[in-house]
């Protein structure tokens, strides 16, 4: 049994099958153990592959989407450009490089960076250079102004709780031990008022799954945008309001049992943009619609830059851009299986790209 493991089946057999939100909260970001503590899971030698990785036209498109944001809002110096899960840095890398295009932008622009993992803040330092890069466990720590923040692949790695419908009530997905292997199991069934409303559309047997910390953290950035300017940018697998088993792990680019290993898969689980947008609303800020991927970032010009690229490229490289343009945007491929949604303040002209509420 590895480390994490054994410190899962200690607490298990001290106080009972632990709900899918801790054993993905330890599994993910258990300080020593963690999947984020001790690898970098991006790229062809890691486990999973993200959109800027894929490809830099993909956060030159966000950073445009930033800088109409930026203008439309009076051009504000300084600002927080912020981003949350930051991965590799790379995203940031590439926004960056985007925001010296645009007049005063780069300059005007604080980096701020919410990373819960030291050996990732380790792999963005050596991206970004750490001159002039701010770290933060959280984002409620993120400085006061105007608030540009991103967040790629960021809130499907927030634990989830799972829960599959009664008659009148819900019964918990719970992580318990038999012979020796973690097994997922249901609690006994309750009511559970968080999901009064969701009676209404589901039957018996139906699977709802609800992320606990997405209220405070969306709220926390939907009243800083709201309070300060600015927009959040939320770009991630998901669909509008949840429903289904979404739980899933990846380890070396397939599906694997979140299970079998825990610590040495990725475990996320889709994110629900009705309740991302009920978050930023509650918080004062304006939600834009949920928008498939692949739309917004048509929308925003994808093609024209994707085909200025293509010219200089040959060969295999050309090939490779050509098939990175399309598994970002084709419908089959990321296009829709992710989705973006923004907010910014009522009165700031809305964000390009994306679908009205
Ligand atoms: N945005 C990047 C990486 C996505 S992976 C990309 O698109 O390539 C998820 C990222 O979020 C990792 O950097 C991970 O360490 C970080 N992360 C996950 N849970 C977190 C939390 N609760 N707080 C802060 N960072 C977290």
């Amino acid at each position: 049994m590895s480390d994490l493991a054994a410190i899962l089946a200690a607490r298990i057999a001290s106080d009972g099958p632990i709900s899918l939100a801790d054993y993905m909260a330890e599994c993910l970001l258990h300080p020593r153990h963690g999947y984020y503590a001790t690898r970098d899971p991006f790229g062809a030698a890691g486990d999973f592959t993200t959109a800027p990785e894929i490809s830099q036209i993909f956060g030159e498109m966000l950073a445009l989407c930033l800088a109409q944001c930026w203008q439309d809002q009076g051009a504000p110096d300084p600002f927080i450009l912020a981003e949350a899960g930051p991965g590799r840095g790379t995203l940031m890398a590439d926004i960056l490089r985007t925001l010296r295009a645009v007049p005063g932008m780069r300059a005007a622009a604080k980096v701020h960076l919410v990373e819960a993992s030291a050996s990732l803040r380790a792999v963005q330092a050596r991206t970004l250079g750490d001159g002039g890069v701010t770290w933060h466990d959280r984002v409620e720590t993120l400085p006061e102004g105007p608030l540009y923040l991103v967040a790629n692949e960021f809130l499907d790695a927030l634990p989830i709780r799972q829960f599959t419908r009664h008659r009148d009530g819900w019964a918990e997905t719970r992580v318990g031990l038999a012979g020796g292997h973690f097994t997922p199991g249901l609690g006994p069934p309750r009511p559970e008022p968080a999901l009064d409303h969701r009676l209404a559309d589901t039957l018996p047997g139906e699977i709802v799954e609800i992320c606990p910390a997405l209220p405070a953290i969306a709220g926390a950035i939907g009243a800083r945008v709201a309070r300060s300017g600015g927009v959040a940018l939320i770009v991630d697998y998901g669909g509008w309001r949840s429903r289904g088993d979404t739980f899933q792990a990846v380890a070396g680019h397939r599906p694997a049992d979140p299970f079998a290993s825990p610590g040495a898969a990725d475990l996320t689980a889709h994110v629900d943009f009705e309740a991302l947008a009920q978050a930023f609303a509650a918080a004062g800020a304006r939600p834009s619609g949920m928008t498939a991927q692949g739309v917004f970032l048509e929308r925003l010009g994808i093609t024209l830059r994707a085909r200025a690229l293509a010219e200089r490229l040959n060969g295999e490289a050309r090939a490779a851009h050509v098939a990175a343009h399309r598994r970002l945007t084709h419908p089959g491929e990321m296009g829709r299986v992710f989705q973006a949604l923004a907010c910014t303040p009522h009165m700031a002209p809305p964000p390009p790209g994306l679908d009205p509420a």
